[in-house]
């Protein structure tokens, strides 16, 4: 096939999925394979959606990542319960309280609460830090605890947490099942189903580069979401961490993301895409392109230093100590500097 064959079909295809059309699995493969040049297309598509649904707009979400125990055993993650050499941390309640505070003060809308699966939190405690939250603001809370009862989750909707971010990790299920010794991939399904149920806005997401994916399996992550009908979807790769079974394999191929991302955006164009950390850490400036090829968020995280250094799900730096306030404005800059605007609302999930 000639050069210009391809940029008239890359053309033709971009410009039929931003007019709605939902490609063929082929089609797709064929987008995630092209190359820098011929990306630039598909960036281009999934930016036009973007921009027509939320301008230049960006919301910055604050993660407090309050606690690195966790029962889990998945095979990527450095807080895996298997790794015995990694000293864990739980903050107090206060703690945690206290943390939001200084966060909604320097102008956050939107704060993330996320763990490892921590039993020693039980409903009640969590139930009283999002209701002193909102108590101070009505900010957007949103849970990332990992997989916890029916019941659990009732109540904490109930004490007002509005939303609940669960990765799908990967649609093959054969490879989540290898992943996940403690849980299943029909268990995370079934977890999904009941936050949407209880009327969480819900993000889910995936790796890319996990060991054993395909292009294809890529491909049915993107359609997974649509078909779970997500606000939120966080693409990220794979990062190898050391001390896990995974830590001998490559990690994850940053200019994939990029093209996963503007996919994804054309293809279930309202969700909220971040620019995720994880690319940040492995490529800088993919995870500034990731902003002009459909994403819209990106999180900044909350908690004192000498717990982002222990919260090790994947090697990264943690920069040198500021403030929350100075940290934001920092993060302002940047995204001003690259022609975003950022957005002073909760972000809630977008209905079209
Ligand atoms: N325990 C919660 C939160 C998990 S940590 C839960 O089960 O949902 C948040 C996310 O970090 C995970 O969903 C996973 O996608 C990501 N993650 C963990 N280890 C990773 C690694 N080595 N590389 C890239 N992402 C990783």
């Amino acid at each position: 096939m000639s050069l210009v064959r391809d940029e008239v079909e890359i053309r033709e295809l971009v410009s039929s999925m931003v007019g709605g059309y939902l490609p063929t699995m082929d089609e797709m493969e064929f987008l995630l394979s092209l190359d820098w040049e011929g990306a630039q297309v598909l960036l281009e598509g999934a930016r036009k959606v973007k921009e027509e649904l939320f301008g230049p707009e960006v919301h910055i979400r604050g993660i407090i990542e309050f606690s690195s125990h966790c029962s889990g055993r998945c095979l990527y993650c450095g807080l895996r319960a298997d790794n015995r050499d990694l000293a864990r941390y739980r903050m107090e309640e206060e703690e945690i309280v206290r943390c939001a505070e200084e966060a909604i003060g320097a102008g956050y809308m939107s704060l993330v609460l996320q763990s490892g699966e921590d039993g020693w939190y039980d409903r009640w405690t969590l139930g009283r830090v999002i209701e002193r939250i909102k108590g101070i603001k009505d900010v957007a809370i949103t849970l990332s605890i990992g997989e916890r009862s029916y019941e659990d989750y009732r109540y904490l909707r109930q004490a007002g947490a509005d939303r609940f971010l669960m990765k799908h990790e990967t649609a093959d299920q054969g490879l989540y099942d290898r992943l996940h010794p403690h849980s299943s991939f029909r268990r995370r399904l079934e977890c999904l189903t009941q936050l949407k149920e209880l009327g969480y806005q819900v993000g889910s997401g995936f790796m890319v580069g996990l060991p054993g994916q395909t292009l294809r399996s890529i491909a049915r992550d993107v359609l997974l979401l649509k078909k779970l009908d997500v606000d939120m979807a966080g693409i990220g790769p794979f990062v190898p961490h050391p001390r896990t079974p995974l830590g001998d394999q490559p990690a994850g191929d940053p200019f994939l993301v990029l093209k996963t991302v503007a996919l994804a955006r054309l293809l279930l164009r309202r969700p909220h895409l971040p620019a995720t950390t994880a690319l940040g850490v492995l490529d800088r400036r993919m995870r500034d392109w990731a902003f002009h090829g459909g994403a819209n968020v990106v999180m900044q995280k909350l908690e004192p230093h000498r717990y982002r250094r222990l919260y090790d799900i994947y090697p990264k730096g943690v920069g040198e100590e500021r403030s929350i306030a100075e940290e934001r404005e920092e993060l302002e800059r940047a995204l001003e500097s690259m022609g975003l605007r950022v957005a002073r609302d909760r972000g809630d999930a977008v209905r079209v």
